[in-house]
């Protein structure tokens, strides 16, 4: 593996890559086709028919719908081999992440039990603890839950009281406390649970098995989406925990849970495309059937926008999402390569690249936000009826902006993350703001050239130009206590994404025209000259925010008219592409790209 052509985490900033060196989701081989194909299968077959059942919480199926899954194989894509597991690269998890996210509240427990239940165990275990738990995780004999979350310690995770004393004889810890929210909750078998032992600072993570005397489980919370997903507060009176069921070593817990969700927000990111795809799937139909003024509602201009808008959001979530996804698995190789093991290779290599993770978690539940949002508009007044399938979609969306972290706290972590480690990846924001301002005084906002792609280049790197000016002169002005600045810390972060997700979806688009013509890439060039269009207005806003609060008088004045230059992007006929796009998902009558 080339370390040349990876990016480390939050290099994006700062370097460019060729689109050669870009995954993009067209290259997904037979074999990873064919386990997505095998999870869309198992919803079409097992979930779709029971999504009411399922919502309603009818006793003992969600549970054997994992175990359904386990049969499958489906519950081991992470899972190595030995432990009666897959092994499969990350992206290939991704992938099945994406192919399950359609699966609402199932979905939820599938990702829960084969994500933050089943992976600190995977990552962190020691091989006695593997062999005694990961197979049965593997096959769905058991369910898993990861337990962080307590009635005062939410979004300031770490502030937890559940507590472990170690008993006389050495031989047990005795855990004592409460944890909410705990999703797959009231079934799971093998519970992750974070706890600080005597008056640690820090958590330490334990195996706790839901049987042993003393785990007490809530009724289950009445929630206003994934209505079928269990959910519920656990108590731990007096548990006796065995000592050798400490997950890695005292005060590693925290640690673990973070890097957890960082594996978390990621999938999170691909588990939304699922989701979207079949809600695009779904307006679209409902849109070539329902006639108003004597026509199919899918030939007004107005509904052609809304499906076309849905469309470019998730074709570009999914750009950045497989983009970083696959650069995790080369860093992971190159990781390995110098020696480390597989499951340390690959945790490591996720948290590497935590300002990318927490974006893709941002950009994906707003992502679907929209999409669902717009598909109850595009079902009008059946939009609103429980009866549609877009009314689950829509309260099912909303709990991604609240999970694995809050969006303001990933918004807050992304850019406290990058200016924090930017340096230790040759970021140096001082130099990189000094050369921005000596070229703005010579600085030709369009492009010159005639290359197609070198022109989409030139704009997607002239707004990281954007996003490092605007950073350096915050961080000139506020080069201490910059991570209270909650609200400009959020703009810089808003801008971060929009610099990562335009440059996904020109490199996407630039190779799909290289390796298939340029024929072949008509959508993706449209799709993403319209979002370089869109994202240009965003950018331009979010630094403005982020300047008006810092700067005044002159300086912002200046300020101002930087930002105008290393915004703009050219004029975009946005009728003829929101026509172009839609018609072509009317014509299939479903999400097409
Ligand atoms: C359905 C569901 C399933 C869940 N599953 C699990 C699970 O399986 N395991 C688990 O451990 N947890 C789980 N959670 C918990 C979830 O991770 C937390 O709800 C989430 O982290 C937010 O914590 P909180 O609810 O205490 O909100 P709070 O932390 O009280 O936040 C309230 C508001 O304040 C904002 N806020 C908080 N701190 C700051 C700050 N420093 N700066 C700016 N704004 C701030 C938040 O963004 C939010 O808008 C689940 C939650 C739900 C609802």
């Amino acid at each position: 593996m080339d370390k040349t052509n990876v990016l480390q985490g939050g290099e994006f900033l700062v370097k460019d890559v060729d689109a050669q060196d870009v995954f993009i989701p067209e290259e997904f081989d037979e074999e990873q086709q064919m386990i997505a194909q095998t999870c869309e299968d198992f919803l079409e077959t097992e979930v779709f028919p029971v999504l009411d059942r399922i919502d309603q919480q009818e006793e003992g199926l969600m549970r054997e719908l994992i175990g359904k899954a386990g049969e499958l194989g489906l519950l081991g894509i992470s899972v190595p081999e030995e432990y009666e597991g897959f092994g499969q690269s990350f992206v290939t998890s991704m992938l099945a992440s994406e192919a399950m996210g359609a699966g609402h509240s199932f979905s939820v427990a599938y990702s829960a039990h084969t994500g933050i239940g089943s992976l600190p165990l995977v990552y962190y275990g020691n091989e006695e603890q593997k062999q005694r738990y990961l197979p049965k995780l593997a096959t769905g004999e058991w369910a898993a839950a990861y337990c962080l979350t307590e009635p005062n310690a939410g979004s300031d995770a770490n502030s937890g009281k559940t507590n472990a004393v170690l008993s006389e004889d050495g031989k047990h810890y005795i855990l004592n406390g409460q944890k909410m929210w705990i999703t797959n909750g009231g079934f799971a078998d093998l519970l992750t649970v974070f706890a600080k032992i005597d008056n640690d600072r820090v958590y330490s993570a334990f195996l706790v098995e839901a049987s042993w005397e003393g785990v007490v489980r809530n009724p289950e919370e009445k929630k206003m989406g994934i209505k079928g997903s269990s959910t519920v507060q656990l108590f731990f009176n007096d548990v006796k925990v065995p000592v050798e069921n400490l997950l890695a070593r005292r005060g590693q817990g925290f640690r673990i849970a973070l890097n957890i969700l960082h594996m978390g927000r990621i999938k999170l990111g691909a588990a939304v495309l699922g989701s979207a795809k079949r809600t695009i799937t779904q307006s679209v139909n409902y849109a070539n059937e329902r006639k108003q003024f004597g026509t199919q509602i899918s030939n007004f201009a107005a509904i052609k926008y809304k499906l076309a808008q849905q469309a470019m959001r998730t074709w570009v979530t999914e750009s950045a999402v497989y983009r970083i996804s696959a650069d995790i698995d080369k860093t992971k190789e190159i990781m390995m390569a110098d020696g480390k093991d597989k499951e340390t290779a690959t945790i490591e290599a996720i948290a590497q690249y935590a300002v990318e993770d927490a974006a893709m978690k941002v950009f994906g539940s707003e992502t679907l936000d929209y999409v669902v949002d717009e598909g109850v508009q595009i079902f009008g007044g059946m939009g609103f009826s429980a009866e549609m399938p877009v009314d689950r979609a829509y309260r099912d969306s909303r709990i991604n902006r609240i999970f694995e972290g809050t969006n303001e706290i990933n918004r807050l972590l992304i850019s406290e993350t990058l200016i924090k480690k930017g340096p230790k990846v040759g970021i140096n924001f001082k130099e990189e703001y000094a050369k921005i301002l000596e070229e703005l005084n010579d600085f030709n906002p369009g492009y010159d050239g005639d290359d197609y792609f070198g022109e989409l280049k030139f704009y997607a790197k002239k707004f990281k130009k954007l996003a490092l000016y605007v950073m350096g002169a915050f961080l000139e002005k506020i080069p201490k206590g910059f991570v209270h600045e909650q609200e400009i810390m959020s703009a810089l972060s808003d801008i971060l994404i929009g610099v990562y997700a335009v440059e996904s979806a020109v490199l996407r688009s630039e190779k799909i025209a290289k390796t298939k013509g340029d024929d072949q890439a008509a959508y993706q060039k449209a799709m993403t000259e319209n979002y370089l269009y869109d994202t240009s207005f965003r950018l331009r806003k979010s630094a403005y925010d982020a300047a008006n609060s810092f700067l005044q008088g002159d300086e912002l004045k200046t300020a101002l008219a930087a930002i105008d230059k290393l915004s703009s992007f050219k004029p975009v006929n946005i009728r003829e592409i929101h026509r172009f796009v839609a018609d072509k998902i009317i014509d299939e009558n479903k999400y097409c790209f």
